[in-house]
């Protein structure tokens, strides 16, 4: 399995832009590509998306993981070129998306063979499961519901091995100690003192970052 990270406040590949926001983009074997989020506006996750070779019109599922614009802003650009996506948002989305296969999640529930929504939490906010070889890795969008609890909620479906996003204002570090993969994105406010206390499994996010699981 394969994470790419497509759109984030810093950049880790010459050529992508950066902007404050978060998108990924899954991939896996006998699985249509899924794109997490979509960052804040269209045109930097196209140029971003377009560099790294994803083409939109590959995208076969669109997960949102909450309603803030700065993980929707992207959507409607991605809309007007892929008209397929299946999408899967937060009950809480307040947005209307006219003509599509539109899923409301708010329990847990499977997305692909490998990919799982923990559902929504505290009513806001979903995060991805995905199943690796590893064990479970977690995507997150910004963790308003806290990063212990999307560990917790995750954790029913195996091992959590890492988890890659947002972590808004989590500092609850203990909580990481058990991962193997730490990968603070976006707009996690104690970036550096996590980097401090896990260096061995901190990895460095930015738009273009690329996670083999
Ligand atoms: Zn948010
Ligand atoms: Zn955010």
């Amino acid at each position: 399995m394969k994470v790419t990270i497509v759109y984030d406040n810093e950049v880790e590949k010459q050529g992508l832009r950066a902007g404050w926001g978060f998108s990924a983009v899954v991939q896996d074997e006998d699985m249509p590509k899924i794109l997490f989020d979509t960052g804040a506006d269209s045109p930097t996750l196209l140029h971003n998306m377009s560099k790294l070779g994803i083409p939109l019109k590959g995208i076969g599922i669109i997960v949102i993981s909450h309603a803030h614009g700065d993980h929707t802003g992207g959507l409607p650009g991605i809309l007007e070129v892929n008209k397929d996506a299946k999408i899967y948002v937060p009950a809480s989305f307040w947005g209307t998306i006219p003509a599509r296969k539109v899923i409301t999640v708010t329990s847990s529930v499977q997305i692909s063979e490998r990919v799982f929504s923990t559902g929504e939490l505290k009513g806001i906010e979903q995060s991805l499961v995905l199943k690796t070889d590893k064990g479970i890795l977690v995507l997150v969008g910004c963790s308003h519901p806290g990063v212990g609890n999307i560990i917790d909620a995750a954790s029913k479906f195996g091992k959590v091995y890492g988890i890659v996003g947002g972590f808004h204002e989590f500092h609850d570090f203990d909580r990481l100690s058990v991962l193997s993969l730490i990968c603070p994105c976006h707009c996690t406010q104690y970036k550096s003192e996590i980097k401090q206390l896990f260096p061995q499994q901190c990895v460095r996010c930015g738009a273009g970052l690329v996670l083999e699981l």
